[in-house]
Formats: C-alpha cells, structure tokens, sequence
C-alpha cells in the first residue's frame, strides 16, 4: 500500500530496514490468537514479479502459543518458528494462525494421499470441542472434492479456521489454505455444519476455482498492478455455486438447507432486486473496485446493486449444470465440466489462466452449446425477475409461505423484504427499502427509525405481529418513524401476511436439483 524512494549510495549492496505494524482494532489478533497475514508486514522492491523474489521468513510468538500453517518449516523450536525458503507470493499466499488455544485435526479420508488438515484456534479451550458430526462432515467435504475436481493442486490443505467474537468474520482464498473466521463459539452450537460447510467448502473451491484457475485479467505479476474484474462472476460466481454443492454432498448441509439457501437467493434478485432493471449482472463484478458501489454502503443496495456476482452465479451456473444434463442426454454432468477445466496433473500451486471464450470452449468441449449466448444474455439481462431456469430445470420452483428458513446465522438483518419491503435491525433502524416496494411507496427510506407499529412499541416481533395480521384486514399498517430529529407516522398498504421464500417440488419433472447433490464419494 506503500511505496519508499531511496537513494543508495554507491557501493552499498545490502539494506536493512526495521518498522512496526500496527494491528487494527478487531482484525486480526486478540490476547488469546493472531492470525497473520505477511503482506501486512513486509517490503519487497518494486518491479520484479513476485514469483522471483525468495523470502526468509522467521516469528516469534508469545510463549505456549501453538501455530498452524501451510508454510513448509525449517525448524520449531519453543517460540521461534524459522520458515524453508518461499517465493514472494506463496509466503504471501499462506497465512500463519497461531494461538493460546490450538487444535489440529486430520481430516484426510480413507485412501487419499495427499495429507488435509484443520487448524483452529479460538479464545477460549471450550470453543474447540467440533463434534464428530462438523468433524466427519469436514473429511467427507475433503473426499467429495477429489471427486468433483478429480484433480488437486497443492502439496497438502490447512483449513486455517479462527474461531473468535473480536475478529473480522470473513475467509479468504489460497492455494494450499484458507484463512477463515467465525464466530468464537460457532462449532458449539446447532448451525455448526451449516455455518462451517458455508465458509469453508467456498474457501477450498477456490483452491481449484480463482487460485488455479484464474481469469487471465485478474493474474498480475506485481501487487501494485491493478486487476481487472469483469470475469469474477467466473471466479466468485462459480466458486460460490460449487461450495454450497460441496457442503451438501458432504452432509455439512441438509438437503432442506441447500432448498433454503437457494430459495433465499432467488428471491432476493427477484422481488428484492429491483436494481437489476438498470444495472446488468456484468456490471457488478466491473464494479467490484469501486469499493463503496460494490458494498452497497449508505443504503439502497437493492437499487445500487452490490457484490451480486457471487450469489447471482449460484442460480446461474446452476443453470449451466442443467443444460449439461439435458443437452447431453444425462452422459455428462457439471462434474464432467470441472474434472476438465480444473483438472490436470498436481505440479503442487501453480496458475493456469483463462478468458471468457476459453471458458467457453471448456463448456463447448462437454456439451455443445451456444454457450457465449447463455452467458451474455445472463451477464447483460435487465429483466426484473430473478434467472431461476436451473431451480425450474432441477424440477422446483419458488413459493412464498409463513415456514422459518432452516439457515443459521445468514439473516443478521431482521428482514421484512418479501412483505413491506424493509430491511431493519434489530433497534428498527431501516437499512434499506426495496425500490417500488410497499414501504418505499409510502415514503421510507434508509436510515429512518421504527419507534411504533400500530401505536405498540416496535420490536421485530410486534412488527411481525403486525404483518401477519395484515391478511385478516384492510387497514394499512401505521409506523410511527423518527426521521433525523423528527417523528412523522407513515401508512404502509399491504395485505399479504408473512412472506418467507421456499423451494417447492414440481412433480411432473424430475429431480435433478437433489440429484446433484446427493454425496458421490464412495468411501464415506
Ligand atoms: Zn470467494
């Protein structure tokens, strides 16, 4: 992020330079674990690819602090960890965690050569108690992608799981790891398999999907040269259909879940997504360096759009799975698809790029397709509705009903998005208003405050109560909102009761959805 100017003198062959990194509030460390990331703290000279340049790397960690990594070790010995030779871009690729609280697990299934394990470190000893379910579901996620890729690309996987409520919660992608983070006592409860299988099976497609195969415009040589995004609707998109296929053949996700999930997603570029009438798919991932466009900060992210290429490329990869399968008579499948593309020998990590008509052709090569079509038309549509072709090709469709969503920890938002047309936290906040939608009609907008819902002080569940009871009456629902420094009351207009998205059977076409993700590895 930095760039120093110097002026060396003559003859000088060596320089030393000794700084500080300061660790941000509520990162990446705590007084119980780190999880560190080398591009945080280092130099490296400008101009030579990173691949080049060989890095010696040594840490110290505070005493009885144990690590894990995928970084091959020199030696270990008490607090002083000393790192083999690496290149300037696997050191910056493979993440050290290291903690007071430290458990490793092998999570190599029967037969498979090549050694996986799951590091985690947590702030305290009893959030590393993963249950032999999470755990057995893990290894199977480990087989399931040798079936599905029949190929790997790394010399052994560390799933770098940190487990902590003062951390930032996101994974990130490497070649022979992932740096994943959760809340601290995630494995302890009943979502564990749904929450872990989420993260991490999406974290370790990329091993395959973004870090071996790359779009070519996003593989730079030096970190100060900038990416071009257009193709992460490949990357991320594909990436983020394949995971959640993975944790279902796994049976880290429940078949209910993976309906849910789906649903959820369909609905949400349905009636929640009325951006997409201005702004097309591809745009989105062009977007993507527009930090603030991309995030859909600030409100009206259902009108902005935000980093839509990852949800919007589970329905629409889906749909490639589909038209495998139908277009070649059920002999080939989406599996048949990435044995191909991201197959090949194991050369350990390496990069192999691609553009959007080598994509093409990798689809071609499997089913005879007009496959650039499929592809523009989807990248470029602005039609309102959602691109549920794969869910109706699977043989299901989308209902709305009053049943919860079997999804742990993926509404942090308590949402009224189906129904009034509202996103709102917990205090009645309203983070965003869907454009068009009941509430937007009568005049809310983010940013706004619910104090009352039909003169009753709000919570969620007297909203809820409310929206409910909307069915049985012809009242609209009254809210008394607080605007800046201003209490104004607003009358919604809806009468739909509660509006919650489902996957429903059509049973006059077969299942092809649950057929893809029934588990396929033999040794379970
Ligand atoms: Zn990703």
């Amino acid at each position: 992020m930095f760039a120093f100017h110097l002026e060396i003198p003559q003859g000088v062959s060596q320089l030393e330079a000794t700084y500080d990194y300061i660790e941000p509030e509520g990162e990446s460390a705590t007084d119980k674990l780190t999880v560190l990331e080398w591009n945080d703290v280092l130099l490296y000279p400008a101009g030579t690819p990173a691949e080049q340049l060989t890095y010696e790397a040594t840490l110290l960690l505070p005493e009885g602090w144990k690590f894990g990594t995928s970084l091959p070790i020199e030696s270990a010995a008490a607090n002083k960890i000393v790192f083999k030779p690496i290149s300037l871009d696997m050191l910056v690729d493979s993440p050290v965690i290291a903690g007071e609280f430290y458990r490793v697990i092998d999570i190599t299934p029967a037969g498979e050569p090549i050694h996986h394990e799951l590091d985690l470190v947590a702030d305290s000893e009893a959030a590393l108690a993963i249950s032999p379910e999470t755990q057995k579901g893990m290894t199977s996620l480990v087989a399931e992608s040798g079936k599905l890729f029949g190929a790997r690309h790394y010399r052994d996987y560390h799933f770098l799981l940190t487990l902590s409520d003062h951390v930032a919660h996101f994974g990130l992608e490497h070649h022979e790891s992932n740096d994943s983070r959760l809340p601290e006592r995630v494995l302890l409860g009943p979502g564990a398999g749904y929450m872990v299988g989420g993260l991490l099976a999406h974290e370790f497609v990329h091993s395959w999907n973004g870090k071996f195969r790359r779009p070519a415009d996003l593989t730079v040589p030096y970190y100060e040269q900038p990416m071009e995004t257009d193709l992460l609707w490949g990357y991320e998109g594909l990436t983020d259909y394949l995971g959640p296929l993975l944790a279902a053949r796994s049976e880290l996700w429940t078949e209910e879940q993976y309906h849910d999930y789906m649903a959820s997603i369909a609905a949400a570029f349905g009636p929640g997504r009325p951006g997409r009438t201005w702004r097309p798919l591809l745009d989105t991932a062009v977007g993507e360096t527009n930090e603030g466009l991309a995030r859909g900060q600030g409100g009206w992210s259902n009108w902005r759009r935000g980093t839509d290429y990852y949800d919007e490329g589970d329905l629409m990869w889906l749909e490639v799975a589909t038209i495998i399968h139908h277009e070649t008579n059920g002999k080939k499948s989406i599996d048949d698809f990435t044995q191909a593309f991201h197959g090949g020998p194991n050369n350990g990590p390496e990069v192999k790029t691609y553009t959007f008509d080598q994509l093409v052709s990798a689809l071609n090569a499997i089913a005879p397709y007009d496959w650039a079509t499929f592809l523009h038309t989807h990248l470029d549509s602005t039609a309102p509705e959602a691109p549920v072709g794969g869910i109706e090709n699977g043989g299901w469709k989308i209902i709305f009903n009053d049943k919860p969503l079997k999804l742990e920890g993926r509404r942090a938002n308590f949402g009224q998005i189906y129904t009034i047309g509202l996103l709102l936290k917990d205090d009645g906040t309203v983070t965003d208003a869907i454009v068009g939608g009941p509430a937007f009609q009568a005049g809310i907008a983010p940013a706004m405050k619910v104090m009352a819902v039909n003169d009753h002080v709000f919570t969620p569940d007297v909203l809820l109560d409310a929206i409910k009871a909307t069915k049985d009456t012809s009242q609209p629902i009254s809210l008394l909102i607080l605007s800046d420094d201003y209490f104004r009351t607003f009358h919604v207009d809806y009468h739909g009761g509660e509006r919650i998205p489902h996957l429903e059977r059509v049973e006059q076409k077969p299942d092809y959805l649950d057929e893809l993700i029934k588990p396929h590895a033999a040794a379970k």
